[in-house]
């Protein structure tokens, strides 16, 4: 019934995870780089290098509220790898070039529009920004280069239904590519990585954040998030050929990838 145990869950799980991130967007930067000790930015920039991002490239960034890592694909398609393949007068960004923001937070969203002025980027046409759902997105099926979800698809309600929709996007040869907070099964270090995550960073959260709660809730969504294995098998369930993980330090983070073939 619609009553349903399951149900009843769900919805309140959509809305936490709402609550969650209003009353963190403000805090958010603050709050990665001294969970990660900084290390968010080399997972991140770890990412776009699997991605291999190209002048002309259309991309869908999915939980991309901040920005972050559209900003760097951006970055990486003006290094001067592209560069020097083209001619020096050209334009670094190619005129087809669009980076799709996609999230379901307008106030995420706010804060990367805002970090773009302040990078100059604020009139960069190549940037556009969409308020949507990871589960039904507004794009068109086959009409994206790539996707990418960082720290993003632990938090959904329905996994499978976010990976369907990246593997419709996605046109053949396309890329998928995932961050995400993982699991560590290394004996000591995941006894020290418990007393980090379920002391360490309620605390923190509390401290810098005033939110012990909304800290507390993504530990226990760590924990609950499908192991390396289990998570590839489902990116495979979903269509992807060729997938594969990669573990960053032992596994509290790990970049699941596959292709749409
Ligand atoms: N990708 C960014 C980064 O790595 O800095 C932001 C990650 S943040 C932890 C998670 C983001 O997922 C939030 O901005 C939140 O609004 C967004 N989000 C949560 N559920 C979503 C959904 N169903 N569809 C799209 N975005 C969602």
């Amino acid at each position: 019934t619609s009553f349903g145990f399951k149900e009843v869950r769900e919805e309140d799980k959509s809305q936490m995870v709402g609550n969650v991130f209003t009353s963190v967007a403000s805090t958010y930067d603050l709050m990665n780089d001294l969970m990660s000790a900084g290390l968010h930015r080399l997972w991140k920039d770890r990412l776009v290098s699997k991605l291999h991002p190209f002048p002309g490239m259309k991309h869908l960034d999915v939980a991309g509220g901040t920005g972050d890592v559209a900003f760097r694909i951006l970055e990486d398609i003006n290094s001067t790898r592209h560069r020097a393949m083209q001619d020096a007068t050209e334009d670094y960004l190619h005129e087809e070039t669009r980076m799709y923001i996609c999230d379901i937070n307008p106030n995420m969203l706010n804060v990367g529009k805002k970090r773009a002025i302040e990078r100059g980027l604020g009139d960069n046409k190549a940037l556009i920004w969409v308020e949507g759902d990871a589960e039904s997105l507004k794009f068109e099926d086959n009409s994206m280069d790539g996707y990418t979800i960082a720290f993003g698809i632990r938090n959904v309600t329905h996994i499978e239904k976010v990976l369907a929709e990246a593997h419709r996007v996605l046109r053949r040869g396309g890329r998928f590519l995932c961050l995400e907070l993982s699991h560590v099964d290394t004996p000591i270090f995941k006894e020290l990585y418990d007393y980090y995550s379920f002391s360490v960073i309620p605390a923190m959260g509390e401290l810098v954040a005033g939110d012990r709660e909304s800290y507390q809730y993504l530990v226990e969504s760590i924990r609950r998030f499908p192991a390396q294995e289990k998570f590839a098998s489902m990116i495979a369930d979903a269509g992807f050929q060729k997938v594969e993980y990669e573990n960053l330090v032992g596994g509290v983070v790990a970049i699941h990838s596959g292709m749409k073939l």
